[in-house]
């Protein structure tokens, strides 16, 4: 049975067929900001966010999320990176059946509606995303949390292509120019950052996080476009297969462990 996010293929079953689940780095983990350590280090170097416009942006539904796939022109580098530069290869997102749930990650317990991912990988040290999916430094995930609020224009490009993979595993393009840079908030200099894992099986812990404190918005309509989309196949008790809306794709959360999450940012008065 293929993993999922239902009572009988989710999050809690991940592990009986992905090892690296059980590890003790997984995410998301709920960012309890008083125990966050400001790193003025990271203030001073502040993230380099280097995503660039997007012709005929590939999109999929792939069972599990609304995906994009950009070409090899976006970057990021600074903050916790350094001087290493990550390739943007991915970014989709995670959303609730209600605006009431929805994201990955908590802020002091508290859900967002949705989350977003800029998934990028190691370039300084791997040559392919593939070489770069399972090692400690491998990966770097952008994270964006969304509210719901004023509808955002450049998603709505997203949304006018939606119809057209309602269905799981279709691809589509966007028509026009894309600028991902609209789906970041106005302050990117204020960040989380720990080391963590995929969200999805493999789970590999293979990723660097940072995660903004400002949140993004869409419209509760944007919401809704996302949540029309229909998922892969589950098992049901019969042994036969039904399909769903693609709501609530978001692992539960993790416990820190030994982790420390550091922030760019003090959050003392
Ligand atoms: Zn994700």
């Amino acid at each position: 049975m293929s993993w999922g996010y239902s009572d009988t293929n989710g999050p809690l079953h991940w592990i009986e067929h992905y090892e690296a689940a059980a590890g003790p780095h997984q995410s998301p983990i709920d960012i309890r900001t008083e125990t966050t350590e400001y790193d003025p280090e990271l203030w001073y170097h502040p993230l380099r966010i280097q995503h660039a416009r997007q012709y005929n942006l590939e999109v999929e539904n792939n069972g599990h999320s609304f995906q994009a796939d950009v070409d090899d022109s976006s970057s990021i580098s600074g903050g916790p990176l350094g001087d290493a530069t990550h390739y943007l290869k991915q970014f989709h997102f995670h959303w609730g059946s209600s605006d009431l749930q929805g994201s990955e990650h908590k802020v002091d317990g508290k859900n967002y509606s949705a989350e977003l991912h800029f998934v990028h990988w190691n370039a300084a040290k791997y040559s392919t995303f593939e070489d770069a999916v399972d090692k400690e430094d491998g990966l770097t995930v952008l994270g964006v949390f969304i509210k719901v609020g004023q509808e955002n224009k450049e998603f709505k490009k997203l949304t006018d292509v939606m119809h057209e993979v309602l269905d799981p595993y279709t691809t589509t393009n966007v028509g026009t120019m894309f600028d991902p840079r609209c789906l970041l908030p106005r302050n990117v200099d204020k960040y989380w950052t720990y080391p963590g894992s995929l969200t999805t099986p493999p789970c590999y812990e293979s990723v660097t996080w940072i995660l903004l404190e400002e949140a993004i918005c869409l419209s509760h309509s944007q919401l809704m476009h996302l949540r029309s989309l229909i998922g892969g196949c589950h098992s049901n008790d019969e042994g036969g297969c039904y399909e769903d809306n693609i709501v609530d794709n978001f692992r539960t959360i993790n416990p820190l462990g030994d982790r420390v999450v550091r922030a760019s940012f003090c959050t003392r008065a």
